[in-house]
């Protein structure tokens, strides 16, 4: 998984419909599972880089709050998360480093969040809401 992670710097074809900043972050993971499902699950439809930590920490902050997703989204979480090399991965990708929006200081992203509206990066300092009705995760 490593190795394929490294070998492979095709973008991921999952990671521009998260990125449609024109829709609310669930219905971009709909269709993202449906484009995924289309392509017999093939691994050039899942997401990796912000959109997977993105996916993830919405993911996450689901969990918290007890909701559980369709055994298709749960796949789809599942398979990007392998793909980016499981749990050495995503801890690897928690050691890297990202600005935020509000006051462009850096931060490591497993002390940074995101907001769901328009996939930027905001810090805890971040003063009210960042998009009117967006989650922010991380
Ligand atoms: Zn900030
Ligand atoms: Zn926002």
């Amino acid at each position: 998984m490593t190795a394929d992670r490294i070998s492979n710097p095709t973008p991921k074809r999952g990671n521009p419909l998260l990125h449609d900043l024109a829709r609310p972050f669930p219905e971009r993971v709909a269709e993202a599972v449906r484009a995924w499902d289309a392509h017999d699950h093939g691994p050039a439809h899942l997401v990796d880089g912000k959109a997977f930590f993105a996916l993830y920490c919405w993911r996450l902050a689901a969990t918290r709050r007890g909701e559980e997703p369709d055994e298709a989204t749960a796949a789809y979480v599942r398979q990007s998360h392998n793909a980016l090399g499981g749990q050495p991965g995503w801890s690897a990708m928690l050691r890297q480093r990202a600005t935020c929006s509000c006051h462009g200081t850096t931060w490591r992203l497993e002390n940074i969040s995101l907001c769901l509206g328009c996939l930027r990066y905001v810090c805890y300092e971040l003063d009210g809401p960042c998009c009117a009705g967006a989650e922010i995760v991380g």
